[in-house]
């Protein structure tokens, strides 16, 4: 997902364009109104974030100005008025949600993924990207995995064991499919890599490891 983000207070736009930059979405920042409209003009973004209180125009007018080029792009408001009529005002001059500050940056995440989802008419293949087994989570667009809300730090072998265990839920894997699965059909059979790598992510997984579950001879089940 490409973001803009309209946002003058630097401390602020660092935290969002590394907080969202490591949800996987690319962030274009503008510090004031008239650069974002520019950017606007050379790029196609999937959401606006837009701050209401901007240097020269106005968070307000900034909306109005991208709605009457028909821009259709959510935008999420963000501002630290919280009174009611400053939410209605901004939803009334087109813009799609409101956050007042100061806000929790996954409650942010939450409402970005959720005003995407209906811009995207909630299509399925949207929905299916996440992988979600209560505590563990894979994003597939970002190739994220998180246990409890945390990123975990996986190589890339680790990231596609991980992937295919939780793509087959309940399922015997064997150890020569998983072998083909993620290291490819030339990979040496004799080799215990697979071993190793599933005591690996399994150590990284935490308490939640236990759900690959060992079966003797035959191979692992990813538990549901
Ligand atoms: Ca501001």
């Amino acid at each position: 997902m490409n973001i803009l983000l309209i946002e003058d207070e630097t401390r602020v736009a660092d935290f969002l364009r590394r907080g969202l930059s490591a949800e996987g979405w690319s962030v274009q920042h503008a510090p004031d109104g008239e650069t974002g409209i520019e950017f606007t003009r050379q790029d196609s973004f999937d959401l606006i974030i837009l701050d209401l209180m901007l240097p020269g125009i106005s968070g307000q007018d900034v909306c109005r100005k991208l709605r009457a080029r028909k821009i259709t792009t959510p935008i999420l408001m963000l501002s630290a008025l919280d009174a009611t009529d400053e939410r209605v005002a901004g939803l009334k001059i087109g813009a799609d949600d409101y956050l007042p500050k100061p806000f929790d940056f996954d409650e942010l995440v939450a409402r970005i993924e959720a005003l995407h989802r209906r811009a995207s008419g909630y299509r399925a293949e949207r929905v299916s990207d996440m992988l979600d087994f209560g505590a563990i989570t894979f994003n597939k667009t970002s190739y994220v995995a998180k246990v409890d809300g945390t990123e975990l730090d996986l190589s890339a072998k680790e990231r596609d064991l991980l992937l295919l265990f939780m793509s087959n839920p309940g399922r015997v894997l064997s150890r020569e499919r998983i072998l083909n699965a993620v290291w490819g059909v030339n990979a040496d059979p004799m080799t215990n890599v697979v071993d190793v790598y599933v005591g690996r992510v399994r150590r990284k997984l935490g308490d939640h490891g236990q759900r690959i579950v060992t079966l003797r001879h035959v191979g692992y089940r990813f538990e549901e």
